[in-house]
């Protein structure tokens, strides 16, 4: 099982909570697939993500964790990328956490990355007023290579 800083740690418990609070209950199956999820720096496929807990020898089938990555999808604590860069159709998932921020996500790695700041606020509220419109989110992505895929 991979070992998670505490910072992760609180990510992950965030996450079983709002899980919990959502009526689902946290089994071990659904902690591990969160807890795999947040370790990893690079999004994953369903398929991947099974491959992985087999591999640690947390045997979770494919269906059971592809149910999960849903629900996390759900709450809020995962991201479902469809890179229209990349040739896969199969959706990969990354970690979320509880604060806002958008993804920096390489085309060739599936890293990704969360960008907190991003200062669109403002032009929220400028949309907003120009189109008489009540603005309640917003959602930027950025592709593109990362400085170690760059350089390969
Ligand atoms: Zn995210
Ligand atoms: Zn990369
Ligand atoms: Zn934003």
């Amino acid at each position: 099982m991979p070992q998670l800083d505490a910072s992760q740690q609180i990510l992950l418990d965030r996450a079983l909570e709002r899980m919990v609070r959502s009526g689902h209950a946290a089994t071990p199956q659904r902690r591990l697939v969160a807890q795999e999820l947040l370790a990893s720096p690079c999004a994953l496929t369903a398929r991947q993500l099974a491959d992985r807990l087999g591999a640690q020898g947390d045997r979770v089938g494919v269906m059971t964790v592809y149910r999960t990555l849903a629900l996390l999808a759900e709450i809020g604590a995962a991201y479902v990328l469809h890179d229209h860069l990349s040739e896969s159709a199969e959706a990969h998932y990354a970690f979320c956490s509880d604060r806002h921020h958008h993804h920096l996500i390489c085309s060739a790695c599936w890293g990704v990355w969360e960008v907190e700041g991003c200062g669109l606020s403002e032009a929220q509220v400028r949309v907003g007023d120009a189109w008489g419109f009540q603005v309640q989110s917003h959602s930027l992505d950025y592709y593109g290579l990362c400085a170690r895929c760059a350089t390969a």
